[in-house]
């Protein structure tokens, strides 16, 4: 069985091999390389790649502009994207997150975590985790109903606030994804008063704390936001 298509964008020739001959090596053979935003776009279209691999620091079009045009086709919008940047990019990556771009990767990284990413950003938009239909969520020692909006941990009931329960829902939905404060503002911002960006951490304080032993289920990406820790 062919595995899935691959668009590698990167303008740097040496991390453009790297990364193909890694590709390869791990099986995947359908892999195309460009080395600009506007022959990404193009190959975005042509190419249907399953999974795009974007430089975030391109000449011409930037990542974060073929991140957005991508994300707003409606041909190329369901596409996942992991975005490589630099250490110094976090605003950016924070920004790209928001956009709809699924992971990203700091450079330099080793061509394991590289592979380790693609096979988990793939396996989740394969296996989307949808609401459980009046089911009830179950993540390791944890687990939620929200139509009863009972939380156990360890079999033990858990008493949530409204906003701490929709933050470790949303986070718990789907492990291992990072998501920014701006979008779990969006997420759980009630209709009649504002939840702002610092107000989600001081949640996170609240919400570990009442986590206890199990706290570590919550991740901090830092500079980023926050992470349901994938098993
Ligand atoms: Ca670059």
């Amino acid at each position: 069985m062919s595995k899935e298509k691959i668009l590698v964008v990167e303008d740097e020739e040496a991390i453009q091999e790297l990364i193909r001959y890694n590709l390869n090596k791990d099986g995947y053979d359908r892999v195309r390389c460009c080395d600009s935003g506007e022959t990404a776009l193009a190959a975005a279209q042509e190419f249907a790649p399953d999974l795009i691999l974007l430089d975030l620091m391109l000449p011409g079009i930037d990542g974060l502009s073929v991140c957005r045009r991508l994300k707003s086709d409606s041909r190329t919008s369901a596409i996942p994207i992991i975005m490589l940047t630099a250490k110094s990019e976090e605003s950016d990556i924070v920004v790209g997150l928001e956009m709809g771009a699924d992971d990203y990767l700091t450079k330099p990284f080793s061509p394991k975590v590289l592979i380790a990413r693609i096979k988990s950003v793939l396996r989740r938009v394969n296996h989307t985790e949808a609401d459980p239909i009046g089911g009830t969520l179950k993540r390791g020692p944890l687990s939620m109903n929200r139509g009863t909006r009972e939380v156990l941990l360890d079999g033990v009931p858990l008493s949530l606030t409204f906003s701490e329960f929709e933050i470790l829902y949303l986070l718990a939905r789907r492990p291992g994804w990072v998501y920014t404060r701006g979008q779990i503002v969006n997420e759980v911002k009630g209709d009649d008063y504002p939840v702002t960006e610092r107000a989600i951490d001081v949640q996170m304080v609240s919400l570990r704390r009442k986590l206890g032993d199990h706290c570590t289920l919550i991740e901090t990406v830092r500079g980023v936001g926050y992470r349901f820790v994938q098993e």
